[in-house]
């Protein structure tokens, strides 16, 4: 036997930790959800594993999480039979902080040290805090791991530094790990039965494996009464026959007694695996917040099966907020998806489910099509992950399309560039893109769908107009568009950055082409009368426009008399196949 060998934590744990203890002191509680949610995590792995190769289970082929309190020495044990650590393991895993993610969480969070308090819990209720939470209600936390490859091992540590040793218990654990908390005095509530009940439903109930509690009910045990079964049968024949009944009732004793067994604490049946009507809104939102650790409700949802060329369930969630930087890391990303193949998860790092425009959406895809026991490589490459995929892409737009007109202006104003990007990148989906979109217009003040543009289009209009500037008031006042809505035409004032080129790969809408009025406009639908009228204009105007063409010879492609205008004497259009003002604005401005 080793003797226990000291390490000291990485400097991040250490910072870690201050963290946790000085902003969660009001949240403690979230303790248990991380060392469950560990738990699943360390189960999911060896069941993964066993995929591939089914021995790692010999070991022990129950798959669970167990709690059990002991009030009288203040400890909570919290035992899982998942993958186990091995000395190694247990001094990086729990010694380091090795997650990239968590690193760079605390440097943000360090950046957000002196935001509001309230904030910094939002934040760190978000990324899930992890092992270290432990502290928040204990002194000393030991933790002793069985791993298929290593003799069992004990950690100890009292948040200042920690050990680790071969456990002199020997391999007391079959496969897994056994966390014991040395609970602080006013952390003694957590002992509690009920208490612990309420944690696991409010954080855990999710959890696709069976979590037990080691708890005690009160049995009512019938046994026979000898001597009073005695007395009923001396009694006086003459009783009544209810008097008999009682005496016999009174024949068997009535014992309460006391009886320790596991209680299955969650219902461990996949939701998404339910038929959509057995689950209420409630249950969709409350597993919409454990999968993500969002406090709001989800802005949308859709459950469904998928059949076809391949039958799969899933379950996608429209987060209320995108989270401030996505753009920053837009395409570097990885999605939101976790795949499961038959109710076993296997990864949420495919990164193949989603397209970079809908990252956003959050969920669960579960398939029995796909095979179990291949490689996470092989199954990455399946033909069917592209199938799903489409599929899945189908149905985020369907679920887009169906939240409702009041909820709508919040969401556009969250992902209206992702869906704008999505005009641009996903040709195979345009169509279904563009009716999502919305735009200003000169129609009204509320921003208009392009549907809705098309129904108030004029009998003899062919195309949407639209003009892109930088605000709604600077295209308002633009000379191409001012004719046009006072002769009763819609413009769409296109005031973002990704407008107009999200116009520019969209070829039609309707059937209506679109036409920038920043450029040369062909058809404007005008009487042979005004057609002649203009002609003669040309004619009369001739030298003025020589005059001009020569003076800005190298500025202009030509100078030509136009019935675009009502009030402003000139304008500067772009030919049909040129560069806006506006494009060459955005252009610059992305160049500096
Ligand atoms: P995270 O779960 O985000 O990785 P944690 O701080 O919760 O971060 O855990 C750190 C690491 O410790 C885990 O990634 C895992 O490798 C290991 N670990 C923690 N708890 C367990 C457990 N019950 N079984 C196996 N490994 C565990
Ligand atoms: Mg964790």
């Amino acid at each position: 036997r080793d003797r226990a060998q000291n390490f000291t934590f990485q400097t991040e744990v250490n910072r870690m930790m201050k963290l946790i203890i000085n902003s969660l002191y009001r949240n403690k509680e979230i303790f248990l959800r991380e060392l469950i949610s560990n738990g699943s995590d360390a189960l999911d792995k060896i069941r993964l594993l066993s995929l591939t190769d089914r021995d790692v289970l010999e070991s022990n082929p129950e798959l669970s999480i167990r709690i059990k309190a002991e009030p009288e020495r203040r400890l909570l044990h919290i035992t899982d039979s998942g993958i186990g650590m091995t000395r190694h393991d247990l001094v990086n895993n729990l010694g380091t902080i090795a997650k990239s993610g968590t690193a760079d969480f605390l440097s943000k969070m360090q950046d957000a040290e002196k935001q509001a308090a309230q904030e910094m819990n939002d934040m760190i209720g978000q990324f899930g805090v992890g092992f270290y939470s432990a502290f928040l209600v204990a002194d000393k936390v030991s933790v002793a791991s069985k791993h298929n490859d290593d003799k069992q091992h004990f950690w100890e540590s009292d948040a200042s530094s920690f050990s680790v040793a071969e456990d002199p218990r020997g391999d007391t654990l079959k496969r897994g790990t056994h966390i014991t908390l040395h609970l602080k005095e006013e952390a003694a509530d957590y002992l509690q039965p009920d208490t612990i009940r309420q944690l696991v439903k409010k954080y855990s109930q999710f959890i696709n494996f069976p979590i037990y509690l080691w708890a005690s009910r009160t049995e009512t045990v019938e046994e026979a009464d000898e001597d009073a079964a005695d007395d009923a049968a001396d009694a006086d024949d003459d009783a009544k026959v209810e008097d008999a009944a009682e005496e016999k009732e009174k024949a068997t004793k009535k014992t309460e007694k006391t009886v320790w067994d596991w209680e299955l604490m969650n219902d461990n049946k996949p939701i998404w695996t339910r038929k959509p009507s057995e689950v209420n809104e409630d249950e969709y939102t409350q597993f919409y917040r454990s999968l993500t650790k969002d406090s709001s409700p989800p802005l949308a949802k859709a459950h469904f099966v998928a059949e076809g060329e391949v039958t799969f369930r899933a379950l996608l969630f429209v987060p209320r907020v995108q989270p401030a930087d996505s753009f920053n890391r837009y395409g570097t990303k990885t999605d939101h998806i976790k795949l499961y193949v038959r109710r076993v998860f296997i990864t949420d790092e495919f990164n193949e489910l989603m397209p970079n425009y809908l990252a956003f959406i959050q969920g669960i895809v579960d398939s029995d099509d796909l095979p179990l026991n291949v490689s996470r490589e092989t199954l990455q490459q399946h033909k069917l992950i592209k199938i799903i995929k489409k599929k899945l892409v189908r149905k985020a737009l369907d679920m887009l399309k169906k939240i409702p007109d009041d909820e709508y202006e919040h969401f556009w104003k969250e992902y209206s560039t992702n869906i704008k990007l999505g005009v641009m990148e996903d040709p195979s989906n345009r169509s279904r893109l563009a009716k999502l979109l919305r735009f200003h217009s000169s129609s009204s003040k509320e921003m208009t769908f392009l549907a809705d543009y098309v129904a108030r289009m004029k009998p003899s209009q062919n195309h949407i107009y639209y003009i892109a500037g930088a605000s709604r008031a600077e295209v308002e006042k633009s000379p191409f568009a001012e004719r046009l809505v006072k002769r009763g035409y819609e413009v769409l004032y296109l005031t973002e950055a990704v407008d107009e080129y999200c116009l520019s790969s969209l070829p039609e809408y309707d059937g209506k082409k679109f036409q920038n009025i920043a450029k040369e406009i062909f058809d404007l639908d005008e009487s042979e009368q005004s057609k002649e009228q203009l002609e003669e204009y040309k004619k009369q105007f001739e030298p003025l426009t020589k005059w001009l063409g020569d003076k800005l010879g190298a500025y202009v492609t030509r100078a030509t008399v136009s019935r675009r205008l009502a009030r402003s004497p000139a304008a500067l259009a772009a030919t049909a196949f040129g560069w806006t003002g506006n494009m060459e604005r955005l252009a610059m401005s992305n160049a500096h």
